[in-house]
């Protein structure tokens, strides 16, 4: 650096500058390469720099073929000396494998490499590019574990690079780059110029923070994370990099988070009643057949705290299945209605949302409300459900009711959010068992909902899918967190069986029959099967048939599928309540929020194809009451990944240690999964549990910056950031890539 300038402040690149340059400025990239990296992603300079390798190799370590043993994991570089594609004979039409080899057949590609005079065979199956890539004469990479085949030492489908003249003393190997038919190199060698070009980056993080978190620079950073002189310096450079990552996320969500409160004027509500007005919550308690647990109570009183504020509540009530959500609720709707307010209560489904009413209505219908209008003083509590089935003049008197405020509390789908439902005076909105719902859809939906006055409603968020409370900060963290971390006392605990064979599954039949015999009911939840509707309704509907010819015969059985119509869902799950009907042959509709006391066993068929959510959501369809249960979990399929998910539905009944398991096991892919939820541009921040005190950091920061320059006037390459990875700009670039 020259002497003169040391003095002057150091500004260095901003990404945002990198996002304006296109690839095509560095040395050396024309179409062809231009085209190649455009379907890795890569079309600016930001993009090459944040396309990181995934693998690095040390040269220090590699390995001589001479010296690698039966089972070592190593990597090697050697020239290739023959190449030879060889096509599988396909095993005869209707085999199994036929079908995995796709159309491709199942060509294998059988190099001879060497380095020096010792020789090792290198084996691709379906990889027939591995030809064209790999001629004779050509040197490369391989990292791979060594092992025997036909008595010959082999490597079996390695990572493949090619190895450029001046691979460093780490080589880093970049994702799909063969595919996109440009080597790992040389990305290394764009990225090498592209570093060196932009010279020191401006850094966002103030280094107050860097020290306190220990964290590296900017500009060691993306040297570390693509061209480290030695392995110590990826990982905190790639550590550096997450947080990043996580500390965008969580700016923009805590501002989003600060602008709702500043923009929006909350309902203080009534909490605590004076003597002689309407106590609703407590009355409501007093009525139930039982106590609320420790966890409910802590629930209730969060919420109260929240509503009596002056800023609009906007909490998520996270439970495992059971916990009793459904109360804490019904308190929140309360704490509304008895300060005058309605409220409105949002299920996923109908048969859902008509569970809600009916249980609503039996403990709410019994309390009275001050009206000035009646006689007395007072009326009955109404509650009403809005579903898209309710006939047209019942829907009318609803919708009326609403707008002048004679309906207290309305259940319903979506179909309440329609635009002919106007809210006298809106107070609480609860959303059930939708984790699904993301950001914008929570703005949408706050907007719909304001009422005439301009005042915000509540919004209670509940779940019944808990996520691990670090990953919701990431996912859900404009919302804050209330937590049902116990299950109502004297449950009988659900005892869950993967039948793996012919042996369990008659096990599970007879305890059906068994438990049908007792005059309890049992749920058959029929395979997923990938598709329409309806195909998943022929799929229960055969279901239906083989099992009351073959399995269950004299059993009266039921059919419940997404494909009937309103008034037969409702007609087939009266009759399974009252116990007309045993054994409901149903697809996932039950999935959310079923509740029949007396349903004692679950068969899941097919359930390695569930997810582990989705499998302890049907388990918690029984267990509801004292009588033990049964759940099993049929599949005879040896497929690993599906024995993971049902071990972990056997070994835990927790749904927050399954989330947890849940996560390390797919990843926070499918947390992240749309774009609402997403807005994040995660490589390599993840938030399993390696990241999570990462997650935590960021979010402290984020919360700490914030405070200190709320328009981060003084944090403007940090402001700049947020807005290019996340602003609306960003966020459609993300989604493109
Ligand atoms: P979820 O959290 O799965 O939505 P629900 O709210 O549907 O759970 O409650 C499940 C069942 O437990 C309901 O039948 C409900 O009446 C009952 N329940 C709720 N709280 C308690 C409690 N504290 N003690 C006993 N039973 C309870
Ligand atoms: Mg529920």
């Amino acid at each position: 650096m020259p002497g003169a300038g040391a003095a002057a402040p150091v500004v260095g690149r901003r990404l945002r500058q990198l996002a304006g340059i296109d690839v095509s400025e560095l040395h050396g990239v024309g179409n062809v390469r231009r085209e190649a990296l455009g379907a890795l992603g890569v079309n600016s300079v930001l993009d090459l720099l944040t396309h990181y390798p995934y693998r690095y190799l040390d040269q220090t370590r590699q390995a001589r073929v001479a010296d690698l043993a039966v089972g070592d994991t190593a990597w090697i570089v050697a020239d290739v000396l023959d190449c030879r594609v060889i096509a599988t004979p396909s095993r005869g039409a209707g085999a199994r494998g036929g079908a995995r080899g796709g159309r491709g057949g199942r060509a294998r590609v059988e190099l001879t490499v060497a380095d020096g005079r010792d020789r090792l065979r290198v084996t691709f199956f379906n990889q027939p590019f591995r030809a064209r890539q790999l001629p004779v004469g050509t040197r490369a990479l391989f990292f791979g574990r060594l092992d025997v085949f036909g008595g010959r030492r082999q490597l079996t489908n390695p990572e493949v690079d090619l190895i450029g003249a001046r691979a460093g003393r780490v080589v880093p190997l970049y994702p799909a780059s063969e595919r996109a038919g440009i080597a790992s190199w040389e990305i290394a060698e764009l990225v090498g110029e592209a570093l060196h070009r932009a010279g020191h980056f401006a850094d966002p993080l103030p280094e107050i923070w860097r020290r306190r978190l220990g964290l590296v620079d900017r500009t060691a950073a993306f040297t570390g994370v693509h061209r480290p002189a030695s392995p110590d310096e990826w990982e905190p450079a790639r550590r550096r990099l997450a947080f990043d990552e996580l500390l965008r996320l969580q700016i923009d969500v805590q501002r989003r988070r600060s602008a709702i409160e500043r923009d929006s004027t909350g309902i203080r509500h009534l909490v605590d009643p004076p003597p002689g007005a309407d106590d609703l919550v407590r009355a409501f308690i007093d009525r139930l057949p039982f106590a609320l647990t420790g966890a409910q109570l802590r629930a209730i009183g969060e919420i109260r705290r929240d509503m009596a504020g002056p800023r609009p509540m906007h909490r998520l009530l996270q439970g495992d299945v059971g916990s009793g959500k459904t109360v804490v609720a019904a308190a929140a709707m309360l704490v509304a209605v008895q300060g005058g307010h309605q409220a409105a209560l949002m299920a996923p489904t109908e048969v859902v949302a008509e569970q809600h009413h009916m249980g609503l209505r039996a403990v709410l219908s019994q309390l009275e409300v001050s009206d000035a209008g009646a006689l007395g003083g007072c009326r009955p509590l109404r509650v009403e459900l809005l579903t898209g089935r309710v006939s047209a003049a019942v829907r009318r008197q609803i919708v009326d009711g609403l707008a002048h405020g004679g309906v207290d509390v309305v259940v319903g789908t979506h179909a309440l959010l329609t635009d002919d439902v106007r809210f006298a005076d809106l107070g609480v909105v609860v959303i059930d068992e939708q984790h699904r719902f993301g950001v914008e859809q929570r703005a949408e939906l706050r907007a719909r909902a304001e009422s005439a006055g301009g005042a915000t409603p509540d919004l209670l968020v509940m779940t019944a899918t808990p996520i691990p409370r670090t990953a919701a900060m990431v996912v859900l963290g404009d919302l804050d967190v209330t937590e049902l971390d116990e299950l109502p006392a004297g449950r009988a605990p659900v005892t869950t069986v993967w039948a793996r064979d012919p042996e369990g599954e008659e096990s599970a039949w007879s305890r059906v029959r068994a438990e049908v015999d007792h005059g309890r009911r049992a749920y058959v939840v029929c395979p997923l099967v990938e598709g329409s509707p309806r195909v998943e309704a022929r799929a229960a509907t055969d279901e239906l048939e083989r099992l009351g010819a073959e399995v269950l015969p004299g059993v009266r059985l039921g059919l419940l599928h997404g494909q009937l119509k309103p008034r037969e869902k409702e007609s087939v799950m009266a009759r399974f309540r009252s116990g007309e009907v045993s054994v409901l042959v149903a697809t996932t509709v039950v999935e959310v929020g079923v509740d029949v006391a007396e349903a004692t066993v679950m068969v899941v068929e097919d359930a390695g194809r569930f997810g582990i959510a989705q499998l302890h959501q049907l388990r918690g369809r029984v267990g509801r009451s004292n009588l033990p249960s049964w759940c099993y979990l049929l599949d005879r399929s040896d497929a690993p990944e599906a024995a993971d998910r049902l071990q972990a539905l056997e070994s835990t009944a927790d749904g927050f240690a399954l989330a947890e398991i849940d996560l390390e096991l797919r990843g926070e892919g499918t947390l992240l999964g749309t774009r609402q939820q997403g807005r994040s541009d995660l490589k390599l921040a993840s938030l399993r549990r390696r990241h999570r005190p990462l997650v935590v950091q960021a979010r402290e920061v984020a919360a700490a910056v914030l405070g200190e320059d709320p328009a981060l006037e003084r944090h403007g390459a940090m402001s700049d950031e947020v807005d290019l990875f996340l602003g609306d700009a960003g966020s459609e670039r993300l989604a493109k890539s």
